[in-house]
């Protein structure tokens, strides 16, 4: 059995921050669907020429798309003990294909370990972000407001989803990285 983690929570809750050192301390591999769609928008495929508007405008790509990704980072990746999942699912349709993914293999999600912050701070935390990063859905309050929106709309009621099945579980995102990893990794 392998371990399958979600690291869960709003934009900018610093799930990316925190995926970095718990794969590491855990052997897992860390999978941020933003970060590769961000790598395919880079590389200019025709799959990042399809994601780039949508991801500029705050909205999501087709589940087909980062389900493919996860599908195949399941596949080829070798010599972890797990997965930790970093912005993935997003919304229903993706927990409950994960689901499935995982059920084809004997496998089933491990946890869902959400990153919790508030409106204002995710405003916050991404204005600061978006002087040192460049992203460009971080660049505009119109798309930050849709991201924000987005999230409640589709990716909150997850929160519901993981509760029922016993698997959620809340970190405080508000403190220095370290005191919000060590409550990670209490709840690990
Ligand atoms: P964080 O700041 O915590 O890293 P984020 O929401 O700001 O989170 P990413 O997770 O990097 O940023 O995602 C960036 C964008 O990529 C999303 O707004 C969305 O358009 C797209 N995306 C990423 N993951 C998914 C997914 N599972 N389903 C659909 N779209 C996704
Ligand atoms: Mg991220």
């Amino acid at each position: 059995m392998s371990k399958y983690y979600i690291l869960f929570g709003p934009p900018g809750a610093g799930k990316g921050t925190q995926a970095g050192a718990i794969a590491k301390q855990y052997n897992l591999k860390h999978i941020s669907t933003g970060e590769l769609l961000r790598a395919e928008i880079a590389a200019g495929t025709e799959l990042g020429r399809q994601a780039k508007e949508l991801i500029a405008a705050g909205n999501l790509v087709p589940d087909s798309v980062v389900e493919g990704m996860i599908a195949s980072a399941f596949e080829t990746v070798k010599g972890v003990d797990g997965f930790l999942l970093d912005g993935f699912p997003r919304n229903i349709s993706q927990a409950e294909d994960l689901d499935r993914m995982l059920e084809a293999r004997g496998e089933s999600v491990t946890g869902c370990i959400s990153i919790m912050i508030s409106d204002r701070m995710i405003r916050e935390r991404i204005q600061h972000r978006a002087a040192i990063e460049g992203r460009a859905d971080d660049a505009s309050d119109a798309t930050v407001t849709n991201r924000i929106n987005t999230y409640h709309a589709q990716t909150e009621p997850l929160i519901q989803y993981y509760k029922q099945c016993g698997k959620y579980h809340e970190a405080d995102g508000v403190g220095t990285i370290e005191e919000v990893y060590k409550r990670i990794t209490e709840i690990m």
